[in-house]
């Protein structure tokens, strides 16, 4: 078991492996450029929906998104007795509001698979639909609901992982700055250097969680990271306790009601580069839909706009791994749309390679090298 780690990059897959390695008795460092919950995990909706976010087939990324919800109940108790925190998990179900009948047909063949993994989800009529959710318009024909999926409150999360982390004696190092370099050492272990730490940092072992900026850890470990910001624009209006209370999918936006009075409604998806404002375009179209689909919101002004950096990957699913020829190095990014949920999952993977233990051959899928020519493997020493 390597007993020295140091842990690249303080959002929820950072945090969350430094986390599941300490319990297991490892010594941990983990170093962020500026500050933890700082990037996309901050800025997210929190929602564990694999069901809502997968609905064409049970494929290696949806089973990956499944063995993490069900982590989750345990995580999140561990998370919050060691931190003495909450993490504001609402197991509210979800609602996938469907406005044509055209729509409803497709619906059923979902329905069939993911009930063949637990969803427990029913087609829901109209009359159904506005019991569940009173506030819903009129103009909705359809919804499925599915019972098993639920939210947390992303910065609460973040902010509990980081509290659990240090009472474990992780070493959080924030406001490192500008990555400098990175490399593998011959004799083994791996050597990194930001700007605004004194000196080199060397570990045993280094496990790279820096969300949409770990394309910069290629060039230093001869590999090609093809992950790139995907900018989600998000926003939130005040609502009374319990005025929408599932989890609610449109073909536009989502909703999710947050216990502290707010209603999260999200997200856009476009290519700004590292850009992390707002538009109004963007917010604008978060806007229109809510009125559209709660017309108690129609014309009402949002609380809070703001934005966050997908890390996204060329085929759209994680890096997870070692680096084949570099042990050294571990990759944990590119989760995308689904960071915190697919977190615990993600962490106890990263922790069972840093025990020594192989990769299973249901995450061949995910190998962290896969973009790169096997001619240059493991020549980033
Ligand atoms: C608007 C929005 C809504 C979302 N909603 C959901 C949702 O409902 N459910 C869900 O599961 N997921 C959701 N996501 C996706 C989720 O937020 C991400 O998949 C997840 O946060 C990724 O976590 P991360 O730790 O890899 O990245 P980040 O949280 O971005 O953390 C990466 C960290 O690395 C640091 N860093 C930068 N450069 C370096 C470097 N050179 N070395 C080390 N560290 C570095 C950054 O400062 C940052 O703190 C949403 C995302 C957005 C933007």
């Amino acid at each position: 078991m390597a007993d020295s780690i140091v842990v690249l990059g303080g959002g929820v897959i950072g945090l969350s492996c430094a986390f599941e390695a300490a319990r297991r008795g490892m010594k941990v460092t983990l170093i962020e450029p500026g500050t933890t919950g700082g990037q996309a995990s901050g800025a997210a909706a929190g929602m564990l929906a694999p069901y809502s976010e997968n609905t064409e087939q049970p494929d290696a990324f949806f089973q990956f998104c499944l063995r993490s919800l069900r982590l989750y109940p345990d995580w999140i108790r561990d998370i919050e007795e060691l931190s003495g925190m909450s993490a504001e998990w609402v197991r509210s179900g979800s609602l996938n509001v469907f406005m044509h009948e055209a729509d409803v047909l497709p619906v059923e063949t979902r329905m069939r698979w993911q009930n063949e993994w637990s969803a427990r989800a029913e087609l829901v009529g109209a009359a159904e639909l506005r019991k569940l959710e009173p506030k819903l318009t009129a103009s909705a024909v359809a919804g499925l609901y599915t019972p098993s999926e639920s939210h947390v409150y992303a910065p609460k999360l973040v902010e509990a992982l980081e509290a659990a982390c240090r009472k474990l004696g992780v070493s959080v190092v924030e406001q490192a700055g500008a990555l400098l370099d990175a490399s593998v050492n011959p004799g083994g272990g791996a050597t990194v250097r930001f700007s605004r730490l004194d000196g080199p940092v060397h570990a045993e072992r280094l496990v790279v969680c820096a969300g949409a900026w770990s394309g910069e850890y290629g060039r230093w470990f001869g590999l090609s990271v093809p992950i790139h910001p995907i900018r989600g624009q998000i926003c939130s209006f005040g609502h009374a306790a319990g005025e929408v209370r599932h989890m609610v999918f449109s073909s536009q936006a989502y909703w999710v009601g947050k216990r502290n009075d707010r209603l999260v409604c999200g997200a856009s998806e476009d290519v700004a580069g590292f850009e992390t404002s707002v538009t109004e375009r963007g917010i604008g179209r978060l806007v229109r839909s809510s009125g559209r689909m709660f017309p108690h919101l129609a014309g009402k002004e949002t609380l809070h706009r703001w934005a966050g950096l997908r890390p996204a990957t060329r085929d759209g699913l994680p890096l997870l791994g070692e680096i084949a020829g570099t042990p050294s190095v571990i990759m944990a990014a590119g989760h995308y749309r689904n960071g915190i949920l697919l977190s615990p999952a993600t962490a106890f993977i990263v922790a069972d390679l840093l025990e020594g233990k192989r990769v299973e051959p249901a995450l061949a899928a995910f190998a962290p090298d896969r973009f790169t020519p096997a001619a240059k493997i493991g020549l980033g020493h």
